[in-house]
């Protein structure tokens, strides 16, 4: 049996598009299950925004989030196959050409100069030999919303079973909104550093629903499953009963003196996909479980039932507008806002430290902190989800202090921006993480403003339309994730 270079390129193309449009089933199903079991009626409204997000992502063909990944890839491969060129090669072709076709967003940049490498390649490998002539090929488009929330933990011994269920929960609760909950759990116990790091990453892989073949670890799974959900942070942090759709455990043996445990949080856009090479054929096989959907409140309809009802606001927001906001209200803004993310705001808080002006005059204007995906033809945007707005913190009381009237994104501010948008009299919104498809259907234009040099980080122009928010940080002081956590 023999397996190409070229043939590895297309199946891998092939596992990055879908995996990026289509949930796979036990994660719908996990998602289904969570919002019958979901106590809060924001937490209901919000799994069935992600459930009407995924089903709107493979019918309009968007990604189901704007991170997009960076690309997680598992190859098994049968010590009787021969490969017919170069693995690795092969692998990093297919993610680029996937990510180009599929308009996927480019994520993958050098660390310290933080230049884009413009396919979003190299990918993650992790190779094995197994015995067999058959290539199995697992994908893991992660992004890292979640995973800059995971952790690894060098526990003492006598930490035992319980002080694996207390390190799990403390990082989850401390991630708290940032990694877009409800979402799964890889956890990885034993081995060395690396190597536990390493199980989490593949626990991540195991399907929703099933169990540790271990009792022992099987119960441990149920225990810190309870633990988080009684944790009560809820889908995407706004409080509920419904934390993480599964956890998983995978253990190996350690030293006698030492208990790694290495904690992955995945996002509930918890995607994945499969490619199987057998009797000289790739197997792909096909997950779609919303080819009808008509079971789902649609469109339209996920914001109604909520226990309060939701004011429109017209953008740019006013002084008054911005003080009347409190924390806790959701909103559906109408009218344009300016995106701009990491590398947006560090060069422009270095041009008004050099005292430049901006490239765009940004005062009363919200900033929604966005990379989207690319349009793809006859769409005015790629899907465009929040990221996670801690990243901007450093750059935020200085944006504030040229007048920026308020900031959307997703998690939570730290306490110096939180004083500086009292201050100011600014707020903060979050909006929906990982909804990517679903909110670009609430953008009506998105031009290029300025830096067109940071790709997917440059400043856009957007105007929205019933793009729904709800206020974090008023202009009292009130916060409302801390609000959430102290009821
Ligand atoms: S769902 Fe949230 S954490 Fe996951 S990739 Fe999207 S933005 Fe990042």
């Amino acid at each position: 049996m023999r397996v190409t270079e070229q043939g590895l390129t297309e199946v891998v193309s092939r596992l990055v598009r879908k995996a990026n449009l289509q949930l796979p089933a036990d994660v719908e199903v996990a998602l289904r299950a969570a919002g019958k079991a979901e106590s809060s009626p924001t937490g209901r409204m919000i799994l069935d925004i992600l459930l009407e997000n995924a089903r709107v992502s493979g019918q309009i063909g968007l990604p189901i989030c704007q991170d997009t990944g960076i690309d997680v890839v598992f190859v098994e491969v049968g010590s009787g196959l021969s490969i017919e060129g170069d693995l690795s090669r092969g692998v990093n072709a297919g993610i680029a050409d996937g990510t180009r076709r599929g308009f996927l967003r480019n994520s993958v940049c050098d660390p310290l100069t933080r230049q884009n490498t413009g396919d979003n390649t190299p990918a993650i490998l992790h190779v094995a030999s197994v015995p067999g002539d058959e290539m199995v090929i697992s994908l893991l488009p992660k992004g890292c919303g979640s995973e800059n929330m995971s952790a690894l933990v060098m526990l003492s011994p006598s930490a035992g079973p319980e002080g694996v269920v207390r390190s799990v929960v403390d990082q989850v609760r401390m991630a708290g909104p940032n990694p877009c909950p409800p979402g799964v759990i890889g956890i990885g116990i034993g081995g060395t550093m690396e190597q536990a790091a390493l199980l989490s990453k593949k626990a991540l892989l195991r399907p929703l629903g099933t169990r540790n073949p271990r009792d022992d670890v099987a119960d441990l799974e149920e225990k810190i499953t309870e633990a988080i959900n009684a944790s009560g942070v809820g889908p995407l942090g706004l409080g509920g009963s419904v934390t993480t759709l599964g956890v998983a455990v995978e253990v190996y043996p350690c030293h006698i003196a030492s208990l790694p445990v290495a904690i992955n949080i995945q996002c509930h856009a918890a995607r994945s996909g499969t490619a199987r090479y057998r009797d000289g054929l790739w197997d792909v096989p096909e997950t779609v479980l919303f080819s009808d959907g008509s079971d789902l409140v649609g469109h339209e309809s996920v914001f109604t039932g909520q226990t309060r009802p939701i004011h429109e606001l017209n953008l740019p927001l006013t002084v008054e507008a911005a003080a009347r906001l409190r924390a806790g209200e959701w909103v559906f803004l109408n009218g344009p806002l300016y995106t701009a993310r990491d590398r947006t705001h560090r060069a422009m808080v270095e041009m008004l430290e050099r005292g430049e002006r901006l490239p765009v005059d940004l005062a009363g204007q919200l900033i929604y902190y966005v990379g989207p995906s690319p349009a793809p033809a006859g769409m005015p945007v790629g899907a465009a989800g929040p990221t996670t707005s801690y990243r901007m913190d450093a750059y935020t009381p200085r944006m504030l202090a040229e007048g920026i009237r308020a900031t959307m994104g997703k998690g939570r501010r730290s306490s110096s921006v939180r004083k500086a948008l009292q201050a100011c009299g600014a707020v903060y919104f979050a909006t929906i993480g990982g909804a990517g498809a679903f909110l670009a259907q609430r953008i009506s234009s998105c031009e290029l403003a300025a830096f067109p040099e940071f790709g997917p980080e440059a400043l856009y122009r957007m105007v929205v339309k019933d793009f729904p928010a709800v206020v974090i940080d008023d202009t009292l002081g009130n916060d409302y994730y801390e609000m959430v956590a102290g009821s």
